[in-house]
């Protein structure tokens, strides 16, 4: 193994070599660049499927290189390099010009894959994790349903065995990115007396089996993100389940922990620098030497620091257990406070301006992120269910009544 200096000089030259850097372009100024400040993008299907096809295509491009899963096991097509060297080459390609995340490839590659990787068998393993980590499948995940969402105990989509094959009936709801995606999670009912911690079982389905329908639904933003997925005796070999008959409740809290740790590390917003962002509109419309305003961004430059610490306190936690823990909780709710206090102060600066379009660069944009950042409180487990999280799994408070249940 190369020292991680080597290793970084040769990544930074396969970059250079590979993309455009950002060079001055990464600077702040007011007018230049894209004016966007979004969590989920307002597009059309056609531009959401030729961005996730970019980010794809790059993505391949670094797996081929020995960059797509740096700190994935060897044997499953990862580099088996420490984590170090996979959050070097971020920053390193943080520098440079990229295709813009697509949800559903982080979803695919940061939460399905690792849940594959950690629950699958060795056959199961080796069928998907190459294709799913060279960006060449794409997998969803379909745990909610429209009377199962923070209370994932009472999911109804039903799974009968019959034979070597099992029935899938019912409805999943809030499926990221479904239509575009080649493969889902999903967690059924397999039982209906048994306590929730065997009542249900994973599989990973091929979304364009007979009996599977997607349905994109539209969303306050305007783009279409979200799907509904039904199952109308969709017929699933036994090969597909995801660990044991009655396993499903474990899968799920596996899945979500990496979710968790994903919402943390991703950051979120816009992509780069709401905190420079929103200076940078202060300044323009005078209002950097308002003492409210310095107020509450020296709030947010706060918030947003030891946000980055937690995170990597809940990152260093799950390298050493090697799952995430209820730490991520923390993490994913300090990201989503900080999102919702950027909005806040987004509009003590614009007031009207973020509302109404009236065209000028780098106000009416707002809007995408405080419309967004209520999506971001609920997805991946709500604020409250975070609260709940770190009460009784990290602080070991009493846990809240449950109704109906033997949990
Ligand atoms: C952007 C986004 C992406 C998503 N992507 C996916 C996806 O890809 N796959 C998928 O399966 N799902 C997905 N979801 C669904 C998401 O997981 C659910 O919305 C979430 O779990 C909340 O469930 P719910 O919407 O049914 O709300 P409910 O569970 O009905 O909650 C309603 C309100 O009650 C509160 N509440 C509920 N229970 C408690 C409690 N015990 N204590 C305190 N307060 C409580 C909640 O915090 C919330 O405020 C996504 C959602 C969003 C917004």
């Amino acid at each position: 193994m190369s020292s991680l200096d080597t290793y970084l000089e040769a990544a930074g030259a396969w970059l250079r070599a590979h993309a455009e850097p950002r060079g001055a372009s990464r600077e702040l100024e007011w007018g230049r660049g894209p004016d966007g400040v979004f969590l989920f993008r307002d597009t059309s299907p056609e531009e959401e499927r030729a961005g996730i096809e970019a980010l794809k295509e790059w993505q391949r491009a670094k797996f081929d290189a020995g960059y797509g899963a740096i700190s994935r096991p060897a044997e499953y097509g990862g580099a088996g390099l420490p984590r170090a060297y996979e959050d070097g080459f971020r920053r390193l390609e943080a520098g440079f010009v990229i295709p813009a995340v697509a949800d559903l490839v982080s979803i695919s590659l940061e939460i399905e894959a690792p849940t594959i990787l950690t629950l699958g068998t060795e056959e199961q393993k080796q069928r998907w994790l190459r294709p799913l980590r060279r960006g060449d499948l794409l997998c969803c995940q379909l745990f909610s349903e429209p009377g199962a969402g923070s209370d994932l105990g009472s999911i109804a989509l039903r799974a009968e065995r019959d034979g070597e094959e099992w029935v899938l009936n019912g409805q999943k709801v809030w499926t990221s990115g479904a239509q575009y995606a080649e493969l889902g999670i999903v967690i059924c009912r397999t039982s209906r007396d048994a306590p929730r911690q065997q009542a249900f079982t994973a599989f990973v389905v091929p979304l364009d089996a007979p009996g599977i329908t997607v349905l994109p639904l539209r969303q306050m933003t305007g783009g279409a993100n979200f799907n509904e997925v039904f199952f109308d005796g969709a017929r699933i070999p036994d090969s597909a389940r995801l660990g044991e008959v009655g396993g499903g409740w474990s899968a799920m809290m596996t899945t979500l922990g990496f979710e968790r740790a994903a919402a943390a590390r991703g950051g979120g917003g816009g992509g780069p620098d709401l905190f420079g962002r929103l200076v940078m509109t202060a300044r323009q419309f005078g209002r950097l030497e308002d003492p409210l305003v310095r107020q509450a961004l020296a709030d947010l430059y706060a918030r947003n620091r030891m946000r980055s610490w937690t995170a990597r306190r809940a990152a260093a936690s799950a390298r050493a257990k090697g799952v995430p823990g209820p730490e991520g909780s923390l993490s994913k709710l300090a990201l989503t406070r900080s999102l919702q206090r950027a909005g806040e102060i987004a509009t003590l600066l614009l007031g009207p301006a973020m509302v109404a379009d009236t065209g000028e660069w780098g106000t009416y944009a707002w809007s995408e992120l405080v419309c967004g950042t209520p999506g971001l409180r609920l997805g991946g487990g709500t604020d409250e269910i975070q609260k709940n999280t770190i009460a009784e799994r990290a602080l070991g408070l009493p846990r809240e009544p449950r109704v109906g249940t033997a949990s």
